[in-house]
């Protein structure tokens, strides 16, 4: 089975490319014994995952995949966009804090996530994004998830992603859709 070296520690990203990725033999840097960081300094999502792909790939010389995603409010012209994990400064919840803020008496509430994945194999690369549409809410709902989740009312389930379980949140979300397009643009691949 083919390798694949996904620039991630985190184990829930991990597990959820392993189960969309079943024809790759999909490793962390860690499996690999590798302390791997880099800094995203990319204006896109497209141009972070790229770097991370990229440079996780110096270090192991296998195929990678990188993704970078985050949350686009249309009243904020995009923002917090590439800086969604780095809003505040602060924590998750101080990022929602500062969104209800920026929000404050405007009307038009709607917004996406966005995930790109870029596979990087020293010579080519290949990129899939994914989106999922919804808005932002007037105070968070819901414990579960991470991130903007508790804010982020979905089109698709009628309830913010902190309200989901993990399923139901898999099913519409922005890094599932980006990886399906992907696990079809690699078919060739293996
Ligand atoms: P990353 O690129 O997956 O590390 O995501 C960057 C940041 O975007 C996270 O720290 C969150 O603030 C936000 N984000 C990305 N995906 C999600 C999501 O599915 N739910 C909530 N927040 C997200």
């Amino acid at each position: 089975m083919k390798q694949i070296v996904l620039a991630s520690g985190n184990k829930g990203k991990i597990a959820e490319f392993r189960a969309i990725l079943k024809n790759f033999k999909v490793l962390s840097p860690k499996d690999l014994n590798l302390n791997f960081d880099v800094d995203e300094t990319g204006n896109t999502f497209y141009e972070n995952a790229l770097i991370k792909a990229k440079a996780l790939y110096e270090v192991c010389k296998l195929p990678t995949i990188a993704d970078d995603s985050g949350l686009c409010v249309d009243a904020l012209d995009g923002a917090p966009g590439v800086f969604s994990a780095r809003y505040s400064g602060g924590t998750d919840a101080d990022n929602n804090q500062k969104l209800l803020r920026a929000l404050d008496g405007v009307a038009n509430r709607t917004a996406y996530f966005e995930s790109c994945i870029v596979y990087y194999d020293g010579i080519k690369s290949i990129a899939a994004t994914g989106r999922t549409f919804g808005r932002i809410a007037m105070e968070v709902h819901g414990e579960g998830g991470f991130g903007y989740d508790p804010l982020f009312m979905s089109d698709d389930l009628g309830k913010t992603f902190g309200e989901a379980s993990e399923t139901e949140k898999n099913g519409v979300s922005h890094r599932a859709r980006a990886l399906a397009e992907l696990a079809e643009k690699l078919r060739d691949e293996i």
